[in-house]
């Protein structure tokens, strides 16, 4: 973390930047983690028009794009001393905050591969090869098959980590394990789903390539890389 809030008088001066924020151009009130005089991490609350800030989208995204994902910039942004989040000290803060997130992502994940599998389901019915609706095949049924069974075992590998979470007994290991089982999980059902609508799968017909295209962002976003996740 290179972001600094340096102490002078009764304010903080921020001096850094922050790549890849979720709507950061747009938001009236930022929360940024910086590193204190003491090198101590902290949370530093920095509305819109604050001198010194500034924010640019990123372009060309072919995935999450129904929200804007910016850089930010601090440039000896002032912002008053009782902008810090009193209770956020440490690194523990920000990573509570991503545990939540991650166990919301667990639980967002499995909508996407249920409708990859209703979506493919439904196309295999009414699609005809051979004489037949490809559902027929069972080489076509084993990938359904597969979609339900890893689905189902994602739902119940979901709800029992909240029952955790609920309990405060959840470690983040195991937060950070479901989702990245669960993330992996809707990506294969996505390509499976794509693989069953052939051709057409990979056009805005459907909405599987937009699950498969959102779901590679969701694999590596702000909830941490998923190759990273496995030294977890
Ligand atoms: C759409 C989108 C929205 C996002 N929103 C936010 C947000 O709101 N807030 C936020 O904080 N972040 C956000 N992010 C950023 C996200 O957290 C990072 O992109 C992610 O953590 C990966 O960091 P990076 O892009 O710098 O990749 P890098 O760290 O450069 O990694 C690139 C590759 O190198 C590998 N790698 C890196 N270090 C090592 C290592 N030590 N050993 C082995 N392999 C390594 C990684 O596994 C990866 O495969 C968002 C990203 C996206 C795509």
């Amino acid at each position: 973390m290179e972001t600094r809030a340096t102490r002078d008088g009764d304010h903080y001066v921020l001096t850094g930047s922050k790549c890849w924020i979720g709507n950061a151009s747009i938001a009236d009130v930022k929360v940024v983690w910086a590193k204190d005089d003491d090198g101590r991490v902290g949370g530093f609350v920095v509305e819109k028009s604050t001198p010194g800030f500034r924010a640019q989208d990123i372009q060309g995204k072919f995935s999450l794009r129904m929200s804007r994902t910016s850089e930010c910039w601090f440039e000896n942004c002032r912002i008053p001393a009782e902008n810090r989040l009193s209770k956020a000290s440490g690194l523990r803060a920000p990573l509570s905050c991503l545990s939540q997130a991650r166990v919301g992502v667990a639980w967002g994940v499995i909508g996407a591969a249920i409708d990859c599998y209703e979506t493919a389901l439904a196309y295999a019915k009414s699609r005809e090869q051979f004489g037949r609706p490809i559902a027929g095949f069972q080489l076509v049924q084993e990938k359904l098959v597969w979609m339900v069974q890893e689905i189902t075992k994602a739902q119940l590998l979901a709800l029992r980590l909240t029952r955790m979470m609920e309990a405060g007994t959840a470690l983040p290991v195991q937060i950070s394990l479901a989702k990245r089982n669960n993330v992996w999980m809707a990506l294969e059902c996505a390509r499976k789903a794509r693989d069953i609508l052939g051709a057409v799968g990979i056009t805005d017909r459907y909405s599987v390539i937009r699950h498969l295209m959102n779901l590679e962002s969701v694999r590596s976003r702000h909830h941490g890389d998923q190759c990273i996740r496995r030294l977890a």
